[in-house]
């Protein structure tokens, strides 16, 4: 493992390697370089990983952020399919967590309060009454510290830091660890790790907004979605889940055969009216807990791109992007309009320090929170 502090401007190359696509030969797995400062001189250093099958993925060291994301369509033609910014700025200051790593707490927590061992805790309230996505300065505004290792077959980031006792207001110090690995079957996977050394809770997720046919190309509303859930935890108007578990079958909410994001996005179904479109956590069907299965997948016919989202987490996100506004200028000068992007955050369910019928989020000392979750692209030819 090389320390990537000694990287920067270092080409990381692969030596022959026979493989499809692409030639091994001279692939540049790995590089890096300066993406700018943040506003008190702190540098923000970019990481490209690349892969032997037309993939390639940019990731930051401020948040573990994925500002890009390059993969081809059934002709090849290779397109920027996450939403973005050319500079730190936007990234510092929030920005909807775009691509970033989310913690310590993703999602919400009814009222900015929970409980561990009889002990309560105070949440920054910064989503209306309750607290969402780890506060104020979660770990999608650290710079984490960064290392890399190149394989034949990958290529991985291992992304480290800490969060000090009473940080946000949560309890413990925890170290936590994210290692993004870009493999040849174009496969992005991301490892969390995470110890603590008080009773605390977490839960870990990343935020990138998905639109298959380009970052900048538009409503994501043709876009076709299964999602592997029977059921989902519905929200009340503040977007915290009632802790009811309800099946999908005859509302809205049933992806189980996969269907265009716009067709029952315009509901009058209060879940629906509550969510302001989707924006929901789905119960995923595990054969068997604590294992990695498909939890989502995504076709564009526009593009002929295919995502598949497989996770070890109980629960997933489906976000579609209801809260953009036209505001967020990205990449190229993209403009992020309302559902010009939707998320698959996988997770805990949200609140679930709060419901105790939820699967629980505490990590207690001497015990390790891990967890995997892979994003992979195809193409409808692979089919
Ligand atoms: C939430 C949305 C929120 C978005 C950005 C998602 O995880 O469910 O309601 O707008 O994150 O914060």
């Amino acid at each position: 493992m090389i320390r990537a502090s000694s990287l920067v401007g270092i080409l990381v190359c692969l030596a022959a390697f026979g493989s499809k696509g692409f030639s091994a030969e001279n692939l540049t797995r790995l590089s890096s370089h300066s993406f700018g400062k943040l506003s008190d001189g702190r540098e923000v250093t970019a990481f490209v990983l690349k892969n032997t099958s037309g993939m390639s993925v940019q990731i930051l060291d401020l948040g573990g952020v994925i500002t890009n994301l390059w993969v081809p369509d059934s002709s090849g033609i290779i397109a920027d399919v996450t939403t973005g910014f050319e500079y730190p700025l936007p990234y510092a200051e929030g920005a909807g967590y775009m691509g970033a790593i989310v913690g310590r707490y993703a999602n919400r927590i009814s009222e900015g309060t929970f409980s561990v061992d009889g002990v309560s805790y105070s949440l920054a309230k910064n989503n209306g009454n309750n607290a969402i996505h780890g506060g104020l300065a979660g770990f999608d505004k650290k710079i984490w510290d960064a290392e890399y290792s190149v394989g034949q077959y990958d290529a991985e980031l291992i992304f480290s830091t800490f969060s000090p006792d009473g940080e946000e207001g949560y309890p413990g110090r925890v170290e936590v660890s994210v290692t993004y690995t870009l493999n040849d079957q174009n496969q992005l996977i991301i490892d969390y790790s995470a110890t603590s050394d008080k009773a605390t809770i977490i839960n870990l997720t990343n935020h990138a907004y998905f639109n298959l046919d380009g970052h900048d190309a538009g409503s994501i509303l043709e876009h076709e979605v299964m999602l592997n859930a029977d059921r989902f935890t519905p929200i009340d108007e503040s977007s915290i889940p009632t802790g009811v578990i309800s099946n999908v079958a005859g509302t809205p909410f049933d992806f189980r055969q996969s269907k265009a994001i716009g067709l029952d996005i315009e509901s009058e179904h209060p879940q629906i009216i509550f969510g302001s479109g989707f924006d929901h956590n789905f119960v995923i069907n595990h054969s068997e807990l604590g294992v990695v299965s498909l939890a989502a997948e995504v076709y564009s016919r526009n593009s002929g791109r295919v995502m598949k989202v497989y996770t070890d987490q109980p629960g997933v996100q489906f976000y579609t992007g209801n809260f953009l506004s036209g505001e967020l200028i990205g990449k190229d000068g993209a403009v992020y309009e309302r559902r010009a992007a939707f998320c698959l955050e996988t997770q805990h369910f949200p609140d679930s320090p709060n419901k105790p019928m939820f699967p629980s989020t505490i990590l207690r000392p001497g015990d390790r929170f891990a967890s995997r979750t892979i994003f992979e692209f195809l193409t409808d030819q692979m089919l």
